[in-house]
């Protein structure tokens, strides 16, 4: 029988939730415990594939081809597993599945209703995909008292429908704000928001203070004693430098050791020396001078929407000993090519719509002309194939059709099987794919294997018939879905640190595997920045 952790959050959005969940797991996988984690959202959308990155934040892509939050990319770095469409619950989802079932007839006779048919659903999803494993993390998005997130928070509760119950316990993360005017933290907000938990029935077991500077013994006293949890319950989880360092400051407070007493569970090995060593290196190679690093997009102004390419680059520095310094380049500004020139590597990264382009077509231009290690990404990908066909192969106005559907050189287009699709939601070629390289390549000397798999989120596609024009003219198609004969890897002839990968590797990299394109981009770099590339 699997053992449940909900995790609930209060006072205000943006908490670190899906860190603090993901750092529990870590530290319960450290103890030989084999466990998952599901998120749920409140939201409608059935899935985050319908949702702008720069309003919600990334969307990260499972092997199974799931468009989903990107909590799960938080879970799959921290505890090395994959998570498919199962790890992320929404309430799109719960009602799609429930007003479908209505219409089968499988409630022929009653009123369907919000306890119990959803609450039922979201259960029973809740059990099947915990099912296999010892430990099943959940974490509910959203702030408790929001609307939305009730029907999550009346499913969670009614888990433990019995107080006795040692199968099921509730984590709920809070902020302790500080006001420098008057010099102090304050309590009340968690007070508040744990009286709003308990008003809906759960007892929270752990509660989690996200703080900028640490609670004393007495702030802990108070909040324990007004919260109705022992004192050692009441767990600090101050900012820190690095997210990787989450799971060694809950583990100091015995966050693993209390989890473990609440669900009567036995540890069965310590296996956490590898990611102390880790989060060890990583401190060391924020000392060390930076290797700069440009991601020339359009979503720039909120972090969120690249960060599992983010957090590549940083495993890639980590790799190298050293440390990024990352600079989102807006490419609809004017100036940023004179930033560009200080850059020791440039990534153009995944997107969609026609807003900058141009400007990404320029950068990918500067990094192949200056010899600047260069990775194009998905999007950034077409940029280079329409650049190299309109700046080396002579194929004047070449373009992507999603761009410019008329264009004479459709470099980059739209194939068969998705020109029939009129839906949008999870209808992109999505998730994992096999890719043959080619012997002999940049690509070889960096994967060492011949056949590779990596996660996909796009509808265009390099046109076959112009690689095979561009390659006349030295680009290298070195890597390809054999089964459609699709470009999926390109380079140069000449062997400069220039790749344009139709996939997304980013969100295959951890911190204890960190993926080999971004290691060898970011050893690029530093050869760049050193003079010796
Ligand atoms: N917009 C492009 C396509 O759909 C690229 C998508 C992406 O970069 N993820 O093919």
């Amino acid at each position: 029988m699997p053992k449940y952790i909900f995790i609930t959050g209060g006072v205000v959005s943006s908490l670190g939730k899906g860190i603090c969940a993901a750092s529990i797991g870590r530290l319960l996988k450290a103890h030989g415990l084999s466990v998952t984690i599901i998120k749920c959202d409140p939201y409608i959308n059935v899935d985050a594939g319908t949702m702008a990155p720069f309003q919600h934040g990334e969307v990260f892509v499972t092997d199974d081809g799931a468009e989903t939050d990107l909590d799960l990319g938080y879970y799959e770095r921290f505890l090395e597993i994959s998570t498919t469409r199962d790890n992320n619950v929404t309430a799109g989802k719960i009602y799609q599945s429930v007003i479908s079932k209505e219409r089968q007839g499988e409630y022929l006779g009653q009123t369907v209703q919000v306890i119990p048919h959803v609450t039922d659903e979201i259960k029973r999803r809740f059990l099947e995909t915990g099912k296999d494993f010892d430990i099943v993390i959940i974490e509910i998005g959203g702030t408790v008292g929001d609307i939305e997130s009730l029907p999550f928070l009346e499913a969670a509760r009614q888990m433990k429908p019995d107080k006795t119950r040692s199968d099921v316990i509730y984590i709920h993360v809070t902020l302790v704000p500080y006001l420098s005017s008057s010099d102090e933290l304050k309590t009340k907000p968690t007070q508040h928001s744990v009286h709003k938990l308990r008003e809906i029935g759960i007892d929270p077991d752990i509660i989690i203070c996200r703080t900028e500077k640490p609670l004393s013994r007495e702030m802990k006293n108070k909040i324990a004693l007004f919260c109705s949890v022992p004192q050692e319950a009441v767990i600090e989880s101050p900012d820190t430098f690095s997210i990787y360092n989450v799971p060694n400051i809950l583990k100091r407070q015995g966050i693993d050791e209390q989890i473990m007493m609440l669900l009567r569970l036995r540890s069965k090995r310590w296996d956490f020396e590898e990611w102390i060593n880790y989060v060890e290196k990583l401190k060391n190679c924020m000392k060390t001078e930076p290797v700069k690093i440009a991601i020339a997009g359009k979503y720039t102004k909120l972090k969120d929407s690249y960060k599992s390419l983010v957090e590549a680059i940083n495993h890639g520095a980590v790799a190298n000993n050293t440390h990024a310094e990352i600079n989102f380049l807006d490419v609809e500004d004017g100036g940023f090519k004179e930033t560009l020139s200080t850059m020791h590597g440039i990534i153009v990264p995944g997107g969609f719509g026609e807003r900058g382009i141009e400007g990404k077509i320029e950068t990918v231009k500067f990094a192949r002309e200056n010899r600047v290690p260069f990775l194009g990404i998905c999007l950034g990908m077409q940029c280079a194939a329409i650049e190299f066909a309109r700046n080396v192969a002579g194929l004047k106005n070449a373009h992507s059709v999603e761009f410019k559907p008329n264009t004479p050189h459709p470099v980059v287009d739209i194939m068969p099987e998705q020109k029939k699709i009129k839906h949008k939601g999870g209808t992109m070629r999505l998730g994992s794919y096999p890719c043959r390289i080619k012997p002999n390549s940049l690509a070889k000397d960096i994967y060492s294997l011949g056949l590779i798999s990596e996660r996909h989120r796009h509808r265009y596609e390099f046109n076959p018939k112009y690689a095979k024009a561009c390659s006349k003219r030295g680009l290298v198609v070195s890597g390809i879905y054999k089964e459609k004969n699709l470009p999926e890897i390109i380079e140069l002839k000449s062997r400069q640190w220039f790749m344009g990968v139709q996939f997304h590797p980013e969100f295959k990299s951890t911190p204890l595997n960190p993926h080999p394109l971004f290691r060898e981009f970011i050893s690029a770099s530093l050869k760049y920045k050193n003079g010796t590339l």
